[in-house]
């Protein structure tokens, strides 16, 4: 795994980029209806945020059917990913099982805290092994982890097969799932975990703004979880002070918002459709994709592939694993695909 940041990739652009490819985030966002709250919201930015933050929450709590008691705020998810990997990693001598390649910022987070960090290999067809993840708990683990959709493979995997897992491995060892790019699916409520939060499930379900609605610079995000796992974790953040008060009225304004969330999803898969003819045409294979970025195999080194592609003004981020070199490009607008486009028939 190359585990240069995105904005390692970002801030090595010669100059600014024709196309931002890096970072799986979504250029056809935020709503006109968040731009518009964020306005409206610079007037009263003299206050403090916490009133806002609640009101949120229970927002949210309504729309999942759960109560605010389990649910906490963060200036985007990866506050809230630390916080749980600075928690899980107290005990001494644990471990935190993840797929491998996945999103490392939690379990890498946690291997900073001195906390072992088991990685388990994908399927053949690159989804998370459940099978053998669970095989790998054992009474030195301290949290399970997994993705889904993936980053960086865009899998998913099977619901029923997931809940199961849920309900059976939250009983030994908390389970989080990153639901980051579940609005890419095409019914993100019924391939959510998030009815294990009322079963009683010690199940961490972490959700994002920054993806689907487009405010990954605005920065909100949250976990559902048991209260007494919710009130502990919030202890490694700062609470009604975490999110700018401007951030939180954009999410009010945009929650939810169907319209917008469609007209964005049939953007991107438009985007989508037209990166994979391009990779069809060039002779390359790739991974079907249920999210807003994809992998495909390369046929040079990685390093010198993203490096020739910046070179062009495109970012994109390369891998290694399964012994081959990997590009992973995010979806972006249409000029920014064509700018992939004609970069990649140079490069290839
Ligand atoms: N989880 C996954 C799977 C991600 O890919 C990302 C960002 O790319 C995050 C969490 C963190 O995003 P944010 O902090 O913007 O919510």
């Amino acid at each position: 795994i190359n585990y240069a940041t995105d904005e390692s990739i970002i801030l090595a652009a010669p100059a600014p980029l024709k196309a931002r490819l890096s970072s799986n985030e979504n250029p056809f966002g935020p709503s006109a209806k968040a731009k518009k709250a964020i306005m409206e919201a610079l007037e009263t930015s003299y206050q403090y945020p916490s009133v806002y933050i609640r009101e949120l929450t229970n927002k949210i709590a309504e729309y999942e059917g759960v109560k605010p008691e389990n649910i906490l705020m963060g200036a985007g998810s990866s506050p809230l990913l630390l916080a749980a990997a600075m928690y899980f990693s107290e005990k001494n001598g644990s471990n935190i099982v993840s797929g491998d390649p996945t999103y490392a910022s939690l379990p890498r987070g946690a291997a900073e805290f001195n906390t072992a960090w088991t990685k388990v290999p994908l399927t053949a067809d690159y989804k998370l092994d459940l099978d053998a993840m669970e095989k790998k708990v054992d009474s030195s683990t301290s949290l399970m982890y997994i993705c889904n959709p993936n980053n960086p493979t865009g899998t998913v995997v099977d619901t029923a097969k997931l809940k199961a897992f849920c309900e059976r491995v939250s009983k030994k060892v908390p389970v989080f799932v990153d639901e980051a790019y579940i609005d890419y699916l095409p019914d993100p409520k019924a391939a959510s975990v998030m009815d294990a939060i009322n079963k009683g499930q010690n199940v961490i379900v972490a959700r994002t703004f920054s993806k689907l609605y487009g405010f990954a610079g605005l920065r909100v995000g949250y976990i559902v979880a048991q209260p007494e796992l919710v009130k502990t974790l919030s202890k490694y953040t700062a609470g009604g002070f975490s999110i700018s008060a401007t951030s939180v009225k954009a999410a009010l304004a945009a929650y939810n918002d169907q319209e917008f969330l469609k007209d964005a999803l049939k953007k991107t898969l438009a985007s989508k459709n037209f990166l994979y003819d391009v990779l069809k045409k060039e002779g390359y294979e790739f991974i079907p994709s249920s999210s807003n970025f994809v992998m495909f195999p390369l046929k040079m080194e990685g390093e010198k592939f993203t490096a020739e592609l910046m070179k062009r003004g495109v970012g994109v981020r390369n891998w290694k694993f399964n012994n081959k070199e990997w590009c992973r490009i995010s979806i972006g607008r249409m000029d920014e695909m064509q700018a992939f486009a004609d970069a990649f028939k140079q490069v290839s």
